[in-house]
């Protein structure tokens, strides 16, 4: 449970020496209470005082990492309830389900659409993350030949499903080093699958019938010593479902209720056999409170939405997404090409690039830090104005570039042209489009 800044604070030496890089023992205290610095910064806390430190520290829902290396998904981690609070820490993660009973060309075709479905947006790459491989045969052999097809066919999260301990154990065989997620320990398994998990180092599910069960048996698993625990209520239809999930983050959150404190998995796949119905589903999850949400298949028109719905509710409110300040050159420009500027908000960049890609004329566009806030936002807050740019535009390196020294800015700023002008003597400064669709029809007619 997490200590105030003033408990914190009692814990302290209280001699103010301030090594730790503020003056009082009291204002470490209340940035550490803010997450703002770390315990270490002080040399005289006694081990004791650590051990309670770094207890109370924890956070409330333990992050669990699936998987190794770049490609390993971290879910839990989480602090609030809304994302306006502060921020949602770790996305969930998606997983395509596969089958042992399943013909070989419909496993196939659903590895190659995991590993096909991706799309670049602001930047970044977004894609699934795990295949949940689930034992249907009750077959060891045929199960431990799944995984290890898997296993060859990418490098990504696995998820190995079953009830019977001797079939995890044949997936874990094959994988153990790829630390996939053990599904799950019940009631009726939980020693087994404890000791495989404790074996292999590997995180695992819990499956219950109900949250009273369910908190039982999370601690029996934390008595057995394994902590990496992901959190199944058993519920399948989507109302119980949903309340599970709310209930399971304010346990953890407001309750601090320890035995609930985990990430949890969930399954629109078994919830209904419609795939735009499903589709619907993991979207509830997204945004309350699925941590791994287990598709039965994947298309991209429905998990694309899906990623670009992950990506808004999971960046952070208070840091928007920024490209980096600088001068980009597109197509090749030279010193008789146009130069645009616009804001570093992410989007506004790639919306602005790909256009100026579209219209194929060469351009040199200087991308001004405004904190990542888009045009008219930066410019209503005084981050991207005559003020601000000229002095960007002046330092950059752009007029060594140039002949014309023509700046085309925004549409949007226009009432900025007269400051620039002043601001920048040797530069005549040009109203571009408000609209990035325009941009290629502007380019076009502009001269040097
Ligand atoms: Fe207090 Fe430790 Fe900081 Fe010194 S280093 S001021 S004892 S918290």
């Amino acid at each position: 449970m997490p200590l105030t800044g003033i408990e914190i604070f009692k814990l302290l030496p209280k001699t103010n020496c301030g090594e730790c890089g503020v003056p009082t023992c009291l204002a470490f205290a209340m940035n550490l209470a803010a997450g703002k610095a770390e315990l270490t910064a002080c040399p005289y806390v006694s081990e004791e005082t650590k051990a309670k430190l770094e207890e109370a520290a924890a956070p409330p829902i333990r992050p669990v990492t699936i998987g190794v290396g770049d490609l390993a998904l971290k879910v839990g981690g989480e602090t609030v309830m809304f994302r306006h609070e502060k921020r949602f820490e770790n996305r969930p993660g998606l997983a395509i389900l596969i089958t042992d009973t399943m013909a070989e060309s419909e496993a196939d075709a659903r590895l190659e659409r995991f590993s096909q479905l991706q799309y670049e947006r602001v930047g970044l790459t977004l894609r699934p993350e795990l295949v949940a491989i689930k034992d249907a045969s009750a077959n060891a052999g045929k199960f431990e030949a799944l995984v290890n097809k898997v296993k060859q066919h990418n490098q990504r999260g696995i998820i190995l499903m079953s009830s019977n301990p001797d079939i995890l154990a044949a997936g874990l065989k094959v994988c153990a080093d790829r630390k996939p997620l053990i599904y799950a320990a019940t009631k009726d398994n939980l020693d087994r699958v404890a000791g495989l998990a404790k074996e292999h180092s590997c995180p695992v599910a819990v499956k219950a019938s109900g949250l009273d069960e369910l908190s039982q048996l999370t601690v029996r698993l934390t008595e057995a010593g394994v902590n990496d625990i992901v959190l199944d209520s058993g519920s399948r239809t989507v109302r119980q479902a949903f309340e599970d999930q709310i209930i399971i983050r304010n346990a953890a959150l407001a309750k601090k209720f320890r035995p609930l404190g985990f990430p949890t998995i969930t399954f629109p796949c078994e919830m209904t056999d419609d795939p735009m119905k499903e589709a619907v589903i993991a979207s509830m999850f997204v945004a309350k409170y699925g941590s791994i949400i287990v598709l039965s298949d994947f298309q991209g028109h429905s998990l694309f939405p899906l990623l670009l719905e992950r990506l808004n509710i999971y960046t952070d409110p208070q840091r928007p997404l920024a490209t980096t300040e600088g001068i980009y050159e597109i197509g090749g420009p030279d010193e008789n090409s146009p130069v645009l500027i616009t804001s570093n908000f992410s989007l506004t960049y790639f919306i602005v690039s790909g256009e100026v890609e579209t219209s194929r004329v060469p351009s040199w566009l200087l991308v001004k830090d405004t904190e990542g806030l888009s045009v008219m936002t930066s410019w209503a807050a005084g981050k991207f104005v005559a003020d601000t740019i000229a002095p960007f535009v002046k330092k950059c390196g752009i007029e060594d570039k140039v002949k014309h020294h023509q700046l085309i800015i925004p549409g949007y700023i226009a009432a900025e042209s007269g400051g620039l002008e002043e601001e920048l003597p040797a530069w005549k400064v040009l109203i571009g489009p408000r609209e990035g669709a325009h941009i290629p029809a502007y380019l076009k007619a502009w001269k040097p």
